[in-house]
């Protein structure tokens, strides 16, 4: 009966293995999808920074053109005050260069602000881009680390599930059914005794019991929970 028992516990245990394992081996795609979207995310604010340093560039040279149209209307204008007849007409073109060398004049701020920008963005643009290559590679070891460890995992619950079939088999059908019986109802079916408690339910036993226990004849249930209760060497140490 030792030896059932003894195999009962050890079967216990490999069963809570393989449920952990499990469990770890089902979290692990949640983890990779994380580190994926942080790598999507961080090459994405590196293109969009690059991006923004053409269009600096293009939007730039655009208003050169601006400004350069600009003084060829003025230049224009200004030859026509010459051949201009009336004081009327003479103030309406002077109004006008006024507004285009005042627009001149906005569009040069903006550029001097975009030049800013732009130095601003370059100045920052080289560690910024290292930064987003170690992100990227660092999650990318991770990733294939998550993968390698999944592939571990899968093996391991693979010889568990073997060695529990094996120590399973040969238990006696009776002790199968009852196995199987109370962990339908209780997720775990057996319980290691610990400082004359049950683990599973956490209830008291009485010495009688713990005797009974101790003497390994027969299978016992907690009057509690129901579980196989077992007591263990470890135990008997203390
Ligand atoms: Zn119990």
């Amino acid at each position: 009966m030792t030896e059932i028992l003894n195999a009962l516990a050890k079967i216990q245990s490999l069963d809570s293995d393989i449920e952990q394992t499990q469990k770890e081996i089902e979290a692990i795609p949640k983890k990779i999808t994380l580190f994926e979207k942080d790598v999507e995310k961080a090459e994405h604010s590196l293109q969009e920074k690059k991006k923004r340093v053409q269009e600096i560039s293009k939007e730039y040279k655009i208003k050169e053109g601006d400004i350069a149209a600009n003084e060829t209307k003025i230049e224009k204008l200004n030859s026509q005050t010459f051949a201009v007849k009336t004081n009327e007409e003479y103030r309406a073109l002077l109004h006008e260069v006024e507004f285009l060398k005042s627009e001149n004049k906005k569009t040069e701020d903006e550029m001097i602000t975009m030049l800013e920008e732009e130095e601003k963005l370059n100045s920052t643009l080289g560690a910024f881009e290292k930064e987003t290559t170690d992100t990227v590679n660092e999650h990318t070891r991770k990733i294939e680390d998550l993968k390698q460890h999944r592939e571990t995992l899968l093996s391991n619950v693979k010889t568990m599930k073997s060695d529990f079939e094996g120590l399973f088999n040969k238990l006696p059908k009776d002790a199968q059914e009852l196995y199987e019986k109370i962990k339908k109802v209780r997720g775990k079916a057996v319980c290691l005794v610990e400082d004359e408690t049950c683990t599973g339910c956490y209830a008291s036993l009485t010495p009688q019991f713990m005797n009974e226990l101790k003497k390994k004849g027969e299978i016992l249930l907690c009057a509690h929970c129901g579980r196989i209760l077992i007591f263990t060497t470890a135990d008997t140490d203390k």
